[in-house]
């Protein structure tokens, strides 16, 4: 995908509307904005980083070097890392392991250096994903929603029903009446984010961050849009849905 191209939607096929959505009806409060600490001692890539996770919604705490990368780490806990390996005054590794001591949240190591050496021994000491430079923005993105995502609730391990379907996460496979359907990738990830919360409301401001990212808070007819189809596809009766709900002005709820 070409570096800056935004793609809300990335089915290909998928009607999406073109109109602007209207202001959602008063919902719940804005969402606390995630925190990405990004550690990167060039200042145009640094830059490039800042302005690209703000566009979508991101708090940036930005810094160049390993320690103060440490201690932004210890006064506010980051809700994700980026890490140059290559930095002035630590060890890319040391950092990575130092940071274990005071977070949890996924570490995505970006590195100039190829060796499969270097990419193992940032994964041993701890980080989430790793991408070589130079790379593009988009992917680099795309990666640090799906550290977010797993950072969540693990989905179901079993097959779930959903009326005359069932969906199986963990093999990837849709069935309606024993017969194998096709899903696209966004609504894979709907279900997903749906499927971890049996019986609970999930607010369509959070499932907009997690599958888009932060900046469609307000695409609520990406939303609408995906799960019409999603029941068209699961429910018995799409117009009368039993298992894939809506809850008007709030969000969505995965009823077993
Ligand atoms: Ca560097």
């Amino acid at each position: 995908m070409a570096a800056g191209a935004a793609a809300p939607d990335q089915d290909r096929g998928a009607a999406v509307p073109a109109a602007r959505p209207a202001p959602p009806p008063a919902g719940p409060p804005p969402a606390v904005r995630q925190i990405i600490l990004v550690v990167e001692d060039e200042p145009a890539l640094l830059r490039a980083l800042r302005i690209n996770l703000r566009a979508r919604g991101y708090e940036a705490v930005t810094v160049q070097a390993g320690r103060p990368a440490l201690e932004k780490a210890t006064q506010r806990e980051p809700d994700a890392v980026i890490l140059d390996l290559g930095l002035p005054d630590l060890d890319g590794i040391d950092v990575i392991r130092a940071l274990r001591l005071v977070t949890s949240a996924p570490v995505i190591v970006l590195s100039g250096r190829t060796g499969p050496g270097d990419k193992i021994g940032a994964l041993d000491a701890g980080a989430d994903d790793y991408v070589t430079k130079p790379f593009s923005m988009e992917e680099l993105l795309a990666r640090l929603r799906a550290a977010l995502r797993r950072d969540g609730p693990a989905p179901p391990a079993r097959p779930v029903a959903i009326g005359p379907s069932t969906i199986d996460l963990a093999a990837h496979l849709a069935t309606r009446d024993g017969q194998q359907i096709r899903l696209t990738p966004t609504e894979w990830r709907l279900l997903e984010i749906l499927l971890r919360h049996p019986g609970q409301l999930v607010s369509g401001r959070r499932i907009l961050t997690e599958v888009w990212g932060p900046a469609y808070q307000q695409s609520t007819h990406y939303l609408r849009f995906h799960m019409a189809g999603l029941r068209r596809k699961l429910e018995d009766d799409p117009a009368r849905p039993r298992h894939l709900l809506t809850e008007p002005g709030m969000g969505y709820r995965f009823q077993p």
